[in-house]
């Protein structure tokens, strides 16, 4: 209800020309907005999972509108250093992208190129090294490919029971059956592809053919290598994708994934992007301490000279946002009718 109220009125202000007006203020000229995106659809993806997933024609239609609003669409690392000298072009915009998902270099990049959209890729590792679906993901995606079925025990991958597969939270049960079974079996990446091909082989679905289109798949070394040559900017997302709450282990989690990142790209990344958007007070610093510039969360909001560099906000674009929505937030008007800073993950104090 709250929701139809909002686009309504989103609805009127933008025929008023109230869009366009708040889109030329000073107060948005001061200010940042950084676009968030995860993976593009190859098939069906974000019909799987709408938040995580926008479909190519969806993206593409963003990229039109941020060109026909005449937004300055710059580099995340120049956006940031006329933030902080107060030289922002009108309406600026910096683009970025989660992950580096192998859909990314298959449909998100040509459409960025063809629209001339300067983008940051946030980098996880891990999987680029080792080609294989990401784990928990591609088991939750087999699971909804066969949503209409149950599915029998197969105590061998941690399934004791007869588990229902109809509901995203029944899926979500037996997801974390077989990752509390990996993690108690200490199964290495390719073990845990294995429990993953036993899952579809059970429910008939084609594991060779899913992993040959390379479905919840990252980028390999060469296509990072390729479009890092071809001007996008590869930055940090921590090597397996997690933030340990040990310091070394969240270093190791840096160092890894600052040297993978600078053997392909021949470049040395010092932006960073919170894994999941989950960020603690100690990251902050020791983000700080291993000389990163920036840090970017999940939580809604357009970024201001003063804001603290290691807790950046960011629009988080998906499948469940409309067209308004989105032209709403380049212009500014949304950020300033969120009643309040809406927050996929709080800022966490540590308990000790
Ligand atoms: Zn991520």
């Amino acid at each position: 209800m709250l929701r139809n109220a909002k686009l309504a009125a989103l609805r009127v202000l933008k025929r008023a020309g109230g869009f366009e007006v708040v889109a030329n203020s000073k107060w948005r000229r001061n200010r940042l907005l950084i676009l968030c995106y995860h993976g593009t659809s190859l098939e069906d993806e974000h019909q799987w999972r709408p938040p995580l997933y926008v479909a190519p024609e969806i993206l593409e239609q963003r990229l039109q509108s941020l060109r026909a609003m005449r937004c300055s669409i710059l580099p995340l690392g120049e956006a940031l250093q006329r933030l902080q000298a107060s030289d922002l072009p009108p309406c600026s915009v910096a683009v970025t992208f989660d992950d580096g998902t192998y859909d990314f270099y298959r449909r998100a990049y040509p459409l960025l190129k063809k629209y001339g959209i300067p983008v940051t890729v946030y980098q996880t590792t891990y999987y680029s090294d080792n080609l294989m679906p990401v784990f928990n993901l591609i088991c939750s995606y087999i699971l909804w490919k066969r949503r209409t079925e149950k599915l029998g025990p197969m105590p061998e991958i941690g399934i004791n029971e007869t588990m229902n597969l109809s509901t995203q939270l029944s899926r979500h049960r037996v997801v974390r059956c077989l990752v509390e079974h990996a993690d108690r079996e200490n199964l290495t990446g390719r073990e845990k592809n294995e429990v993953a091909s036993r899952l579809a082989q059970a429910l008939r679905v084609d594991y060779v053919d899913l992993t040959s289109r390379r479905i919840l798949q990252l980028m390999n070394g060469q296509e990072i290598a390729e479009i890092a040559k071809d001007g996008v900017d590869v930055q940090l997302h921590t090597h397996r994708h997690r933030t340990p709450d040990d310091e070394a282990l969240f270093q190791r989690e840096l160092d890894d994934n600052r040297c993978r990142i600078e053997s392909l790209t021949g470049k040395s990344p010092t932006h960073f992007c919170y894994p999941s958007g989950v960020y603690r007070q100690q990251f902050v610093s020791w983000l700080r301490k291993d000389g990163v510039l920036s840090a970017t969360t999940c939580d809604s909001g357009l970024v201001q000279a003063g804001d603290n560099p290691f807790l950046l906000s960011r629009f988080v674009d998906t499948t469940g946002r409309t067209q308004l929505e989105f032209e709403s937030w380049v212009s500014g008007v949304g950020a300033l009718m969120a009643l309040r800073k809406t927050a996929t993950q709080r800022y966490t104090v540590p308990q000790d």
